[in-house]
């Protein structure tokens, strides 16, 4: 995107609140380096809004959106066409328009998983380990099924939240607190889907000092938070011999997949990628 002009097309983001997106960064970068006439802008939608907010991109006719909290889960009522995948999920992050109205889908199972599937593990004997049951885990656990793992332990601070959210799929086991000691040396992929670590509290942990030293050589680390980069789990875990992932990759991947899904086209991924640590000065 050189110049806005009246045959621009418009993508973008909807949210609330939507200041902290890094998306527009990530797809105006990869828009103009295809040199295509497109768009990305962001859409602050307060939640009693949403229904006008989708009529009114439809009569603008903007291209598509990607959905962010609080928008997720309730936009899904309000679509003519939802994927198996994001009611698989129970949320949706990508929103397209087709003749019949808005389309949906998820992209964060995908994006999560793309940086687990180069590894190449035996995942079909793997029993991963979540952390915390949020908006977040329900498209990792949806990954973690989809790679074939056979039981999928998650472990959340409320034990009726914990049940409700393992209740929504077979492979999910809830475990309590108390067994993270034993579950933690049993592990070969740890994923936190909580916020703790997350910017401004870098130097907070899911897993204390004493806990931390029961990761496992050589298992994964997959920390859903994008900042700060690396966090204070992902560096602990790396001094235990562990392989860390980063919530960037995860980022970056759902991003490049909706916008292939709106561009019908490949996308570039490392563009993408670059223009996020830049931005956040990594
Ligand atoms: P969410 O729906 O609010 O879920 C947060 C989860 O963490 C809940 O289970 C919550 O439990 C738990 N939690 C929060 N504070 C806790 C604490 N102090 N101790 C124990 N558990 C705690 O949020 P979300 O949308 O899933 O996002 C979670 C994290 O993932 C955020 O850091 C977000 O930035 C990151 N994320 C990254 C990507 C990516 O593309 N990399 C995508 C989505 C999310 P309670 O319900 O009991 O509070």
């Amino acid at each position: 995107m050189e110049i806005i002009t009246g045959k621009t097309k418009l993508l973008g983001v909807m949210g609330d609140p939507i200041e902290h997106s890094l998306s527009p960064v990530m797809h105006n970068a990869a828009i103009q380096a295809l040199g295509l006439d497109y768009v990305y802008i962001p859409f602050a939608v307060k939640s009693e809004l949403l229904p006008q907010a989708l009529a009114g991109l439809q009569a603008l006719g903007v291209q598509g959106f990607n959905v962010t909290i609080p928008h997720k889960q309730t936009i899904i009522n309000l679509l003519s066409e939802v994927s198996p995948l994001a009611q698989q999920v129970g949320a949706t992050n990508t929103v397209w328009l087709t003749p019949s109205g808005w389309a949906g889908t998820n992209t964060d199972v995908e994006g999560f998983l793309t940086p687990l599937r180069k590894l190449n593990r035996p995942w079909s004997e793997i029993k991963p380990l979540v952390l915390g049951y949020g908006g977040a885990a329900r498209a990792v656990v949806v990954g973690l099924i989809e790679l074939g793992c056979p039981e999928i332990r998650v472990i959340g601070r409320n034990p009726e939240k914990l049940s409700s959210f393992a209740a929504n799929w077979s492979q999910v086991r809830a475990y309590p607190t108390t067994s993270l000691p034993q579950l933690l040396r049993e592990t070969e992929l740890l994923v936190n889907t909580t916020p703790i670590g997350m910017y401004p509290h870098g130097e907070q942990s899911p897993l204390e000092a004493d806990l931390v030293t029961l990761v496992q050589p050589g298992a994964i680390v997959y920390d859903l938070i994008y900042t700060p980069n690396p966090t204070k789990l992902l560096s602990d875990s790396q001094k235990q011999g562990a392989i860390a992932l980063d919530g960037l990759e995860m980022l970056v991947n759902q991003g490049a997949i909706a916008l292939e899904i709106w561009l019908q086209s490949p996308v570039p991924v490392e563009i993408m990628r670059q223009s996020l640590r830049n931005y956040l000065g990594l």
